[in-house]
């Protein structure tokens, strides 16, 4: 961060304008594979989501009077310029939080596909008809928008995620405030100018670009109707009490987990060393869903091992730019130490490591990308105890338990639900009563049969139980945090009641 502006330094758009805002500090978004500086940004300060919501105010009335078809047209257009953009967006998302480049991509795609899921869902019904006890009166849930909604979003899915809170919220009639992640404001920007290029009206969308207190100064307005946020567990239970204490406003909030995989006694293991492998070190462990547990039958317990620890020693992290790379770097120095210190606190618990590519060794590092944020696999076996801090706390990085189980889908059942998060788990397995008890009886919100524990697609419900959720942001179950519902009684008789 810094205090004198550079070359150029972007602002936020408020109001349909581009404004520097009221904070003099800058900051900078970083490549996280190369130490570089992409781009410079003005910091948000309260006064500038005071003006945000101002303006996201006064565009309401006339935002909400428009038909559910004419705001989806705006949608729409973003819709296609995500599809002709998407190999360029794909590159910048990959440069500015250091995804392999295919996952990069994959971030776009999942933005259109969700735009173009909220912007069709204007054709969708919208409310029931509801039988009255009474003949000649009609009876309606009807829904209506909430009004000002903020949103909150994190590093890892910076285009994707989003849309995952601002299609729904705006096709519904809501004027949205966006404040993208610290991390990532280039792909920030990029959305905004798309809203622009649009024509949205004004007002109807804004960004402040910003960190924690801008986002905690969207919380607190009492001119915020919902708050839609996704991000971490500290700061997701911090504003879902906030917002508890507030009369009249919502907040759904997706956050992260400790997510597990059982491999049974009879699995293919081709599919569960894939699975493994997927889960635990795509986007070099940085997704809510990754997997840090793997939960494995004693019978197969030893093959699994040798296999996966294998791959773990051999797997390409490097410049994400590079399709061969399947690794990146983490997001940033501070995270870097964040996941050294969940290493060491395994290692201090008794862990037994098969696997410490944490630090790199200097050849593995990329020519031009020695200030980069390179951590390596981490994995390591330990003897379930369900107090271990190890067990229980998300490292969010290339970091991974292996526990060995004996008995039936019970006890892995026993071993996968005894963590405080929900948010997503695997099971593989031949066995359908095997994979059918895991599907009623995970303490989940996403869960996979012989697949790796690693995403969604947009049309199903996204969010967990426990500590990892509280309402979901995005999708169908979004448009609850959203809308309210009129419950309509209308008598069509001539008769007094
Ligand atoms: P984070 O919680 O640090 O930040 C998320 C957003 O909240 C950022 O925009 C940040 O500036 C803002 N913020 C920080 N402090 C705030 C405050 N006090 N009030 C309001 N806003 C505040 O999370 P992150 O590091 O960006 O993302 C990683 C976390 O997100 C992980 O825990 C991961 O599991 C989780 N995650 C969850 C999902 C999901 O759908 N469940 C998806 C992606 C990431």
């Amino acid at each position: 961060m810094s205090q004198h502006a550079t070359a150029h330094v972007s602002g936020h758009y408020i109001g349909g304008e581009w404004i520097d805002g009221h904070g003099s500090v800058t900051f900078e978004s970083e490549n996280p594979a190369t130490g570089e500086s992409l781009a410079t940004f003005r910091r948000g300060t309260a006064a500038d989501v005071d003006a945000a919501l101002a303006a996201a105010e006064d565009a309401f009335e006339e935002w909400r009077s428009l038909s559910y078809i004419d705001r989806a047209e705006y949608l729409w257009d973003i819709y296609h310029e995500l599809r002709d953009r998407h190999a360029e967006l794909g590159e910048i998302v990959s440069r500015e939080c250091g995804k392999e480049i295919s996952e990069g991509k994959a971030d776009v795609t999942e933005a259109w596909h969700m735009v173009e899921w909220a912007a069709g869902n204007a054709r969708h019904p919208h409310g029931d008809v509801v039988p009255s006890e009474v003949a000649g009166k009609d009876s309606y849930m009807r829904r209506k928008p909430r009004g000002v909604v903020s949103c909150i979003t994190p590093w890892n899915f910076p285009v994707a995620i989003p849309f995952w809170h601002m299609a729904i919220a705006l096709v519904e009639g809501n004027t949205v405030v966006w404040k993208p992640a610290e991390q990532t404001p280039w792909c920030g920007q990029i959305i905004a100018e798309m809203f622009e290029d649009a024509g949205i009206p004004d007002g109807v969308f804004n960004m402040v670009q910003g960190y924690g207190d801008a986002g905690s100064a969207l919380v607190d307005d009492s001119r915020v109707d919902t708050v839609l946020f996704t991000g971490s567990a500290e700061v997701g239970h911090e504003i879902a009490d906030t917002v508890g204490g507030e009369p009249g406003k919502l907040a759904a909030c997706e956050m992260g987990g400790k997510n597990g995989i059982i491999v049974t006694e009879d699995a293919d293991l081709d599919i569960a060393v894939h699975s493994a492998v997927m889960s635990s070190f795509k986007t070099t462990g940085q997704r809510c869903v990754s997997a840090e547990r793997l939960i494995v039958h004693t019978d197969v317990y030893d093959e699994f091992k040798a296999r996966f620890v294998e791959i773990a020693e051999d797997i390409a992290v490097g410049d994400p730019l590079e399709a061969s790379t399947f690794m990146g770097p983490a997001i940033e120095a501070d995270h870097v130490a964040k996941i050294r210190s969940h290493n060491e606190l395994a290692v201090e618990e008794g862990a037994e490591v098969l696997v410490d590519r944490f630090e790199l060794e200097a050849a593995e590092i990329p020519d031009g990308h020695a200030e980069g944020h390179w951590v390596g696999p981490f994995v390591y076996e330990i003897e379930y105890d369900g107090d271990l801090r190890c067990l229980n706390e998300e490292c969010f990085g290339p970091h991974v338990a292996l526990l060995e189980y004996d008995g039936d889908v019970e006890r892995a059942l026993e071993i996968h639900n005894d963590t405080p998060y929900g948010l997503a788990g695997a099971i593989i397995s031949e066995d359908y009563r095997q994979l059918n008890a895991f599907r009623d009886r995970a303490d989940v919100g996403l869960a996979y049969a012989n697949l790796p524990c690693i995403g969604a697609e947009v049309q199903l419900p996204f969010g967990g139980v426990k500590k990892s959720g509280n309402g979901y942001p995005s999708a169908r179950e979004a448009i609850e945090a959203v809308t309210e519902r009129t419950a309509w009684t209308m008598n069509n008789s001539t008769e007094i009641e």
